[in-house]
């Protein structure tokens, strides 16, 4: 059983390899509810490793993975289907490269989750669609095709679409990097809204700004471990750790 204090992530002796290389090497974390979670760290440090195994896109080998109380995988043995598709809805997730169906318009990128996935009329669907694209200020844009939209609309048309399974939590791995500079702040503005609105969130960014304005924690990882977490402010004024300076330093003069 679960209860509301339990966190809605638990992660604990996280480890993944691939073949001989160790990638994640035993993370304990825990996201609470409405907590945002911005991870940090050079590339190759294990970030999006990380996050795929909080929603079972990877399967760790070692350690624990627990949502809203339930075990998605322990000590390498995932939870069986239909089960673990069932988890995996509580757990939405954006991607660099935004990944919508070319095919299908921008509504029909929406709605197919819950009809498919959650039995959804296509009406309610739809409704729930509509109030969404509200939200990430696209009202316009239900009939348009993916290839018509900026890449700040196709990402919120992602970060949309993730939102109508109805997530617990939202994982985010890089989800502007892909953009040109002016279109980054639309995408920002949306996630500061899941944010305010109380959405567990936890977001691989190299955006310091938005990490010192919506985070909650500041994780930073290095060589497949997190070597040191705590509120913005502490990370980015006295940071302890040698190499959290130098990657700081090294994002910042870009910035
Ligand atoms: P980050 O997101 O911090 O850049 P990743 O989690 O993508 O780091 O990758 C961490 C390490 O794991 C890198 O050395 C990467 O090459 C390796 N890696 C990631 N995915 C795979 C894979 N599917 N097969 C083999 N190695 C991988
Ligand atoms: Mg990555």
């Amino acid at each position: 059983m679960s209860d509301t204090t339990d966190p809605i992530v638990r992660i604990r002796g996280l480890r993944k390899a691939f073949g001989e290389h160790v990638v994640l090497s035993g993370i304990d974390w825990d996201v609470a509810a409405s907590q945002v979670v911005v991870v940090i760290g050079p590339s190759g440090s294990g970030k999006s490793t990380f996050l795929r195994c909080c929603n079972g896109l990877e399967r760790p080998e070692g350690g624990r993975v627990e949502i809203c109380g339930r075990t998605l995988v322990d000590e390498g043995v995932m939870l069986p289907e239909p089960e673990l598709n069932r988890l995996r809805q509580e757990v939405g997730m954006v991607f660099q490269a935004f990944n919508l169906f070319p095919h299908l318009s921008v509504l029909d990128n929406i709605t197919i989750g819950p009809r498919k996935l959650r039995g959804l009329s296509r009406a309610d669907a739809e409704a729930a669609a509509r109030a969404l694209l509200e939200k990430v200020g696209l009202t316009q844009k239900a009939d348009a095709m993916p290839a018509s939209l900026s890449g700040g609309q196709k990402q919120r048309v992602a970060i949309a679409r993730a939102l109508a399974m109805q997530p617990r939590v939202m994982l985010f791995d890089e989800p502007t990097s892909a953009l040109d500079p002016e279109l980054v702040d639309e995408v920002l503005q949306v996630m500061k809204l899941l944010a305010a609105d109380g959405m567990t969130m936890m977001v691989v960014t190299h955006e310091m700004g938005f990490a010192r304005e919506v985070a909650d924690v500041v994780l930073v990882m290095d060589g497949g471990g997190i070597i040191e977490a705590g509120p913005p402010d502490v990370i980015f004024s006295q940071p302890t750790q040698e190499r959290t300076r130098s990657f700081l330093q090294a994002v910042l003069k870009n910035q």
